[in-house]
């Protein structure tokens, strides 16, 4: 598989350098240069989620892995199923929550550890990350048990919340934790001082593992698949699909499986207040407001870093942007959005609920649609608790980590004594 670098088209690398270095110079985002036209379609539709999604991931990073391995890579990533739940007649909630952090991102994240353990080489890798609660259990989860790669995260004492605590200070093993007694903010600058000190980025092969490497788009493609895959025959002909977005990566994930050939007539681009793209598909014109902080917090962004590789896709097929559905709900909306899906017997959270809407409200007749899940109820149980009014269950996942004792160092933030640490 072949990339180059949006910003710079003269850097080029492998699927192996891309998923090790993750970003190109200047920050700009690694890029497929082609995207193979998929045939029998149909065949593949019929393969169970594993199958399929090696025959896919095969035909797009081609023979820089060998098929076995490739294989196991998937087989070990995907360890759970995407079911997609009817809500009514035509619309349809496929579920990405159904792994080990209730989030769709395990599929990404555990793609991407799997990646990165196929093409690591010989020397060591720490994969060190600051998290202000759901990235770190998604790397946590993602890398547990993973040889001759070690986990480091930090993260705000007493500012997460217990119930994410446990789920990712609670594993041990290759995974260790950190409380920094300061706030977010500072666990990121102590993050970013490790990968400025060249020193320590040598000693333990540091690699951040972050959220735009392109080993994560490649998997999420796969659910799309999953999603046709699960529809009635006769309701496959015009299928919409409502993304909730932030950094806009499902989206991107989304549009690569339409570019292989998935039947999908088009896509609705779904935010909250933090509305950047709804508003530049409308006006054309690109400016971020300040992030608001909303109910569907995954989604509060304002910058989606995804975009340029969303205006790539457009222009390499050459699709027209105004053919790119979108809106944005605010939280009064929300709330309302999620009340009507209970109503209608389906039980939602915040992200979800956005999409649903927005779905519902531009579906045209004689089309079907599917909006993503993205998070699992309970991940969003206060929120969700209150609108609804009624008592949420803790999913076993959840519950089972909640009884296991926090393993987490407690450090002051300070640079000297984490790098001591992690040269340990
Ligand atoms: C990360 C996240 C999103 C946004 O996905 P992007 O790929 O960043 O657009 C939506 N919902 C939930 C629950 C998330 O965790």
């Amino acid at each position: 598989m072949n990339l180059y670098n949006i910003k710079h088209p003269e850097e080029q690398v492998n699927f192996a350098q891309a998923v090790r270095q993750g970003l190109g110079k200047d920050q700009g985002l690694f890029f497929p240069q082609q995207i193979p036209q998929l045939t029998h379609i149909e065949d593949l539709l019929a393969l169970p989620l594993v199958e399929r999604s090696q025959k896919i991931l095969a035909a797009l990073i081609g023979e820089e892995i060998p098929t076995d391995r490739l294989n196991a890579m998937v087989k070990n990533a995907f360890t759970f199923p995407a079911p997609l739940a009817q809500v009514s007649d035509n619309i349809f909630a496929l579920e990405l929550f159904h792994g080990p952090t209730l989030a769709f991102k395990d599929f990404g994240g555990r793609f991407m550890a799997q990646a990165l353990a196929a093409v690591r080489g010989d020397g060591k890798i720490t994969i060190l990350t600051a998290t202000s609660g759901d990235t770190g259990a998604a790397v946590a989860h993602a890398f547990y048990g993973l040889e001759n790669i070690n986990v480091v995260i930090l993260y705000p004492k007493g500012k997460i919340s217990p119930l994410q605590e446990k789920l990712f200070c609670t594993l041990g093993g290759n995974i260790r934790t950190v409380a920094i007694e300061a706030d977010f903010d500072a666990c990121q600058a102590l993050v970013k001082q490790a990968f400025d000190d060249a020193e320590l980025r040598d000693a333990i092969g540091l690699n951040s593992a972050n959220s735009i490497n392109i080993s994560r788009l490649l998997a999420q493609v796969c659910y799309y698949f999953e999603a046709v895959a699960q529809l009635p025959a006769d309701k496959r002909q015009e299928v919409v699909v409502s993304v909730p977005s932030g950094n806009f990566g499902n989206l991107t994930a989304g549009l690569i499986a339409k570019t292989l050939g998935l039947p999908i007539k088009r896509f609705i681009a779904s935010t909250n207040a933090n509305d950047t793209v709804p508003r530049y598909l409308r006006s054309g014109e690109w400016s971020p407001n300040a992030t608001v902080a909303t109910l569907s917090n995954a989604m509060d962004v304002s910058r989606p870093n995804n975009w340029p590789r969303v205006e790539e896709l457009f222009k390499r097929n050459g699709w027209a942007l105004s053919e790119l559905g979108s809106g944005a709900l605010n939280d009064a909306e929300t709330e309302t959005a999620l009340k009507a899906q209970y109503a209608e017997g389906y039980l939602c959270e915040p992200h979800g609920s956005i999409a649903y809407q927005l779905l519902h409200d531009q579906l045209q007749s004689g089309e079907t649609g599917i909006f993503l899940c993205t998070a699992h109820p309970a991940k969003f149980k206060e929120s969700v608790e209150r609108i609804l009014e009624i008592e949420l269950p803790l999913p076993e996942a959840l519950g089972k980590h909640n009884k296991l004792p926090l393993l987490s160092e407690v450090m002051a933030n300070d640079f000297s004594q984490l790098k001591a640490y992690l040269l340990k």
